[in-house]
């Protein structure tokens, strides 16, 4: 399900998370080749990227019952 980015946190580690607009978190580590994402290691990348949605794999799984409101039309 796509869900556009609010903010962002980081974890214990350092990492960055996005915050969702659904609630969840998603990490948004930048690990070339695999992963590249300069842009979450600058507060301007960053805050480029607010509003842009990633898909939320938790809301697809609906493992901890959470309902987006605004999945209704
Ligand atoms: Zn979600």
């Amino acid at each position: 399900m796509q869900q556009s980015i609010i903010g962002y946190h980081q974890d214990e580690e350092g990492h960055w998370v996005a915050d969702l607009r659904c609630g969840h978190g998603q990490h948004v580590r930048h690990q070339p080749p695999m992963t590249s994402r300069l842009w979450v290691l600058t507060e301007e990348g960053r805050q480029g990227f607010i509003g842009t949605e990633l898909n939320c794999k938790k809301c697809e799984e609906g493992g901890d019952g959470f309902v987006p409101t605004e999945a209704v039309p």
